[in-house]
């Protein structure tokens, strides 16, 4: 009999791909997710992808009683993923307490509902967004962790403490923290995909919606940092790479690793905002119209990893060449814009 994992956030970008990538591996999956920032409809996708359809459970993790009867039913479950959480950094500082309730309470919530059914093993979703401005590149899971610049930021800091202590004082549960880098692209079939509600924050569904015409041009912000072309640089990891880790940490953890795992999960790879313009522009033939644009406030200049460790004992690296990324996440865009 296959092993059951809850999959938290499963119908969101990085859960949908994730349920792919656990479908593929054997697993049986169940989604819990309010729907606060997905569709249902990437179930549907996930379904014509691996002809299986996840069980799907509508709850908001931070309903207590409601998330107890989906634990309940689930009892036999062998780990969760936990996904669901809030996003949008600028969002996060208008309305903090929305965050820290929905980031939080849900977590905690999840914690509590494992040891009270015996579930033995988290993902979490963490983010580089711990390590702030690095003072050396590329970060390691050794970097120093800095004060959080936005309570998104804090929720993930704060998230990976509280797992840490609750492993500490409960050693039955096993947890892995995943630090992403900068998940971009699409499944290769098109059937799933990031979508952004309203104007995107993120770089790359701009990139993509400016090339589907929806957006005028795109903003860059800041051509003056101290970096070798004057753009931020980030690590862009594809989408589908980045489920697959989900399915080695826990592998990991259920051939008997015990304890908190913290990995980078990345390419290794800095790209300038310049470059992934320029890349796009290769993979797709499209020629991105931009206008440089002041610095946006917060922003890091430059961030990669170092995920030598994720190698080294998930097994785990990325592969996927930044041309078919691109060229996945292309593929999304027309597929929703409906352009041919
Ligand atoms: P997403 O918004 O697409 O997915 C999150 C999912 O969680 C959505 O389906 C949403 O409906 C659901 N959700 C939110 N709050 C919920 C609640 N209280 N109860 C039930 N479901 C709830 O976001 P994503 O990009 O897939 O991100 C997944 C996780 O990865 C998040 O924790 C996010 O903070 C983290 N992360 C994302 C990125 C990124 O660039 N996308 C980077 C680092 C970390
Ligand atoms: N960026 C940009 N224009 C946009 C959105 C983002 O120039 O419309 C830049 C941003 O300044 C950063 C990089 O793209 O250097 C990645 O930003 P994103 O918000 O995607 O991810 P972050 O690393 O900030 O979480």
């Amino acid at each position: 009999m296959s092993q059951k994992i809850i999959v938290t956030g499963g119908a969101g970008y990085i859960g949908s791909h994730t349920c792919v990538a656990l479908i593929e591996s054997g697993f049986d999956v169940v989604v819990f997710d309010n729907l606060s920032n997905s569709q249902i409809d990437s179930l549907d996708g996930v379904a014509r992808i691996t002809g299986t359809r996840p069980e799907f459970i509508n709850v908001d993790c931070t309903d207590i009683t409601a998330l107890r009867s989906a634990f309940a039913t689930h009892r036999d479950a062998v780990g969760v993923i936990h996904f669901a959480a809030f996003k949008a950094v600028g969002e996060s500082v208008s309305n903090p307490l929305l965050y820290y309730r929905n980031n939080l309470g849900g977590l905690i919530n999840v914690l509590d509902l494992m040891r009270e059914f015996d579930v033995p093993n988290i993902v979490f979703s963490s983010s580089a967004t711990v390590y702030g401005v690095p003072e050396k590149l590329p970060v390691t899971e050794q970097t120093p962790l800095q004060p959080a610049t936005s309570p998104y930021g804090a929720t993930k800091v704060m998230g990976e403490n509280i797992i840490r202590d609750t492993v500490r004082a409960y050693p039955q549960i096993s947890a892995t923290l995943l630090r992403y880098f900068n998940p971009i692209g699409a499944h290769p079939s098109a059937e799933i995909g990031e979508l952004p509600n309203g104007i995107p924050n993120n770089l790359m569904p701009y990139i993509t919606q400016t090339a589907a015409g929806i957006r005028e041009y795109l903003n860059v912000f800041g051509d003056d940092y101290d970096t070798p072309d004057g753009f931020c640089v980030r690590d862009y990891i594809d989408i589908n790479d980045l489920a697959r880790a989900h399915v080695a940490a826990l592998r990991h953890m259920l051939s008997g690793a015990t304890g908190v795992g913290v990995f980078n999960l990345g390419t290794g790879q800095g790209t300038s905002v310049m470059e992934l313009i320029d890349a796009f522009r290769d993979a797709t033939g499209v020629d991105l119209p931009y206008r440089i644009a002041p610095r946006r406030a917060g922003d890091v200049p430059a961030i990669w990893a170092n995920c030598d460790l994720a190698s080294r004992v998930l097994n785990w690296r990325a592969v996927v060449p930044l041309n078919e990324t691109l060229a996945s996440a292309w593929r999304w865009q027309k597929h929703v814009s409906g352009i041919k």
